[in-house]
C-alpha cells in the first residue's frame, strides 16, 4: 500500500481518469501546480479534476520519469505508444 502524504497539487483531465486517454501533456507552472492532459482540445472547469500529485506518480508508471521536471517546463509526449519526452520551457504568455 502507498504510504504518501496525499497533496491536490495537480490538476488532470477526466479523460485520463476515467481510464479512457493516455497522458500525453505534462505540465509544472511556475507557481508549483502540475497539470496532466490527454490529447483532447476541450479541456476546461467541466472535464478537469484536482488530484493527488503522488498519487498520479505512483499509478501512471509512464509519467514516472517526468517526477523531477522542473517548475517552469511542460513534457509532450512525442509518440502515444512511447514513453519519450519533448521537454520545453513553458513560454511567458504577457
Ligand atoms: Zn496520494
Ligand atoms: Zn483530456
Amino acid at each position: 500500500m502507498t504510504n504518501h502524504v496525499h497533496n491536490t497539487l495537480a490538476i488532470i483531465c477526466k479523460h485520463i481518469t476515467e481510464g479512457k486517454k493516455p497522458i500525453l501533456h505534462v505540465s509544472h507552472e511556475k507557481d508549483g501546480i502540475w497539470s496532466f492532459y490527454c490529447n483532447e482540445s476541450d479541456h476546461d472547469q467541466n472535464n478537469v479534476d484536482a488530484a493527488c500529485l503522488n498519487c498520479i506518480f505512483e499509478n501512471e508508471p509512464s509519467v514516472a520519469e517526468l517526477k523531477n521536471l522542473e517548475a517552469g517546463y511542460d513534457a509532450m509526449r512525442i509518440l502515444q505508444e512511447m514513453d519519450i519526452w519533448d521537454i520545453q520551457k513553458i513560454q511567458e504568455t504577457h
